[in-house]
């Protein structure tokens, strides 16, 4: 009888819809979260997405690359040019270059790794609920400009409240 485990040596894996993208982490993920923005929403034709964060340096394609799509200033994302499956994606700011962020669901096994928090939950749309009682975070109203301007006063402070990994 084959015992299926998940071992600490065990690479995490993912990939799309149809299997030309295929990825791996070679650390476990962290702070696995909901995002409810529009970017999230759009991006997933979905009413939220499960996410978590990940080392850039323990992350890598073992087949095919998504395409990537700069969606703001701020961040790229990366999908499968054939089945549209959204896998990824990056923060183009030097302070959290080395961070990837991997969709939830599209890992092999999205039940190893539940959110424990909700982000942009001012774009929660009213009719989607997840009944659960994790902490809820709403985005500053014009949280990508603030990031994209190192101009900005409120820069700092933003940075360390999402940033504190
Ligand atoms: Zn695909
Ligand atoms: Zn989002």
């Amino acid at each position: 009888m084959k015992v299926s485990t998940m071992s600490q040596s065990e690479p995490i894996t993912g990939g799309c819809l149809c299997g030309v993208v295929r990825y791996e982490a070679s650390e476990p993920l962290f702070d696995p979260h909901y995002c409810h923005c529009r970017t999230c929403q759009k991006a997933s034709g979905a009413p939220v997405v499960a996410a978590a964060f990940l080392s850039r340096d323990a992350f890598r394609f073992t087949h095919g690359e998504p395409k990537l799509y700069r969606s703001s200033p701020i961040v790229e994302r990366g999908f499968c040019a054939d089945c549209g499956t959204y896998l990824m994606y990056r923060p183009l700011m030097r302070e959290w270059s080395d961070w990837i962020i991997i969709t939830i669901a599209s890992l092999d096994r999205p039940e190893s790794l539940a959110p424990e928090r909700h982000f942009g939950i001012e774009s929660q749309i009213a009719w989607f609920n997840t009944h659960d009682d994790l902490p809820r975070e709403r985005y500053e109203d014009d949280f990508i400009e603030i990031l994209a301007d190192a101009n900005r006063e409120e820069r700092e402070a933003v940075l360390g409240r999402y940033g504190s990994r």
